[in-house]
């Protein structure tokens, strides 16, 4: 068996961790809001790259699959979709899960009751005294996405730098306080419903490291000079960009959309989703008329082929 990848010492002997903690994500997977990971299908847009990729999760159901490919699933699609989403077996050891537990928990207990079940109409930012509590929370998330998702690539010396903080244990505030972050709360008001409205995924666009995580949305930068505006689906705005770039800080800001400008930023979210999935289409279609046809579709015929998809 591997070593663990935090401690580099103990076999890596524990199944299923979750790299996006379970209690956060969870009432976002599933369409009726309960607490089975069941159902729903997400994608995983990564901004560099030309294609879409689609991870699915257990019960997806071959119809959403063949609707999505245009064709049958693969054998190995399958057997991913039957992993638990976002987490990984046999990377972690049990010692260290214990770890991550522990920031899990103490996050869990002193800052989630302060932003989830409370309506943040008209406030436009919350701070945190308690910079550690935080900051350790949201950088376990980048550590563990960085270690088990290829499609979030993070440069060596930030990995290092966090795998410090975690396994050390070592809460210098200092240290922590040197990795540029910015937080969003979504403000998710209504019943549990209203978080299948969410979503959860990466995202990378340009230096900018992205981890959509139901009602949080978490940026995060290598070094400070990599800080660059992005729009991100109206989640970011250049008037305060900057303002909500906790680095060095006091006291850590989360900036805060309320329930209404959440809806609007998934709506773009999915709608830039639809965009770009119909564009695949269209190029996927035409490279493989070509190789038949050697000619290019005629317009109405690409069309019929998309509307044939989205109509299915
Ligand atoms: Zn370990």
């Amino acid at each position: 068996m591997a070593p663990c990848k935090l401690c580099r010492e103990r076999a890596a002997d524990k199944k299923n961790t979750h790299y996006l903690t379970d209690g956060i994500i969870r009432s976002c997977l599933n369409e009726d809001g309960s607490n089975t990971r069941e159902k729903a299908m997400m994608f995983n847009i990564s901004w560099n790259k030309d294609s879409i990729e689609a991870k699915f999760q257990r019960s997806t159901s071959i119809d959403a699959i063949q609707r999505t490919f245009g064709r049958e699933a693969k054998e190995e699609e399958i057997e991913g979709a039957k992993s638990i989403p976002f987490s990984v077996d046999y990377v972690f050891c049990v010692a260290c899960e214990t770890i991550f537990t522990e920031i899990e928990n103490k996050f869990t207990k002193d800052v989630l009751p302060q932003l989830r079940g409370n309506d943040f109409t008209g406030q436009k930012e919350i701070s945190f005294e308690d910079i550690v509590t935080i900051r350790k929370f949201f950088l376990l998330q980048v550590y563990r996405t960085a270690i088990c998702d290829p499609d979030y690539p993070i440069d060596n010396a930030l990995i290092e730098k966090l795998r410090d903080i975690i396994l050390t244990k070592d809460d210098d505030p200092e240290v922590l306080k040197s990795i540029p972050l910015n937080i969003t709360y979504l403000n998710t008001v209504g019943k549990d419903y209203e978080y299948t409205k969410n979503t959860v995924g990466i995202a990378v666009v340009g230096n900018n490291k992205v981890i959509l995580l139901n009602d949080f949305v978490i940026q995060v930068f290598e070094n400070i000079k990599d800080v660059a505006f992005v729009d991100l689906w109206g989640i970011n705005e250049r008037s305060d960009f900057k303002h909500f770039i906790n680095y060095g800080e006091d006291i850590f800001r989360i900036k805060i959309l309320d329930n209404k400008q959440r809806l609007q930023v998934w709506d773009k979210y999915h709608q830039e989703r639809a965009d770009k999935q119909v564009s695949f289409y269209k190029r996927t279609f035409t490279v493989s008329y070509l190789k038949k046809h050697h000619r290019p579709p005629a317009p109405k015929l690409v069309r019929a082929f998309i509307d044939a998809i989205i109509n299915y």
